[in-house]
């Protein structure tokens, strides 16, 4: 097994709240990895620092065997480390083909000519297709059900052909159809060797999805393995009853 990203005694703290504390745990490529963990234990801030939109007071995390201190979301986002937000984040003036190509990050494709251009259409085209927005393609982005927003912007993430993919709360909020459409994707986009790293309170999807599981408690990892093995972790179960 390779490790995509390690993660090394991370910490940051907010005044006097550690909301991670010498936090450490890797992603082995090719994993559906889970982050899970109460209200409050700092799974959000970890996401923030892996991703490059927070400085990480201390610790260091390598990204496919390379280094990064301080991270650039879009250095990130061009090396193959991509991620979606728990209200996605999506331009809602743009069409959700716009979006798509936009995510593209080809921010000179007026110099790459028409034929670069076309391919990042084809390629746009084709996720909507996947992901059953092909009819929703030239409406605003504004437009779209909250569960679409999401879709749509999990589409987005994977125009740059992403080695990991970090999803936060992809099914907070969406219905059970949706559920099941995110679930699918994920197992999709994994058989074809995306790596993924989710927080998710859903507990049985967790259980269903992901392998291994890492339980964050006060910003330290206090387990990690298989499902099955957290699920009956008293520590795991502690931390969540003590929320
Ligand atoms: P989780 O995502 O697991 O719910 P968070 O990472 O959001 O946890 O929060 C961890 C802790 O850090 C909490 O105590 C939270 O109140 C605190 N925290 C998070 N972000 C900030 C911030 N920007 N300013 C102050 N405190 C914060």
């Amino acid at each position: 097994m390779t490790t995509l990203l390690e993660v090394r005694g991370l910490t940051k703290s907010f005044g006097g709240v550690r909301a991670v504390d010498d936090c450490s745990f890797d992603v082995e490529e090719g994993s559906v990895t889970a982050l899970i963990g109460p209200n409050g234990s700092g799974k959000t801030t970890a996401f923030n620092m892996i991703t490059g939109y927070l400085p990480a007071d201390s610790g260091s995390l390598r990204f496919a065997g390379t280094p990064y201190r301080r991270p650039d979301p879009a250095k990130l986002y061009r090396r193959g480390l991509t991620r979606t937000f728990q209200q996605a984040r999506i331009f809602g003036s743009l069409s959700v083909r716009e979006n798509l190509i936009a995510a593209a990050g080809h921010r000179w494709t007026a110099l790459l000519g028409p034929r670069a251009a076309r391919a990042d259409r084809a390629r746009a085209d084709e996720l909507l297709d996947d992901f059953g927005l092909s009819e929703k393609a030239d409406l605003k982005a504004a437009e779209l059900s909250y569960g679409q927003r999401k879709l749509c912007e999990f589409a987005a993430v994977l125009m740059a052909q992403p080695r990991l993919v970090l999803l936060d709360e992809p099914t907070a909020g969406v219905n059970p159809v949706m559920i099941e459409t995110m679930e699918r994707h994920v197992r999709t986009r994994n058989e074809q060797g995306v790596t993924f790293l989710i927080v998710e309170h859903d507990m049985p999807l967790v259980m269903r999805l992901c392998d291994p599981v890492v339980v964050l408690d006060r910003g330290r990892p206090i387990a990690a393995g298989r499902p099955a093995d957290i699920q009956a972790d008293p520590r795991v179960l502690d931390a969540y009853l003590g929320e």
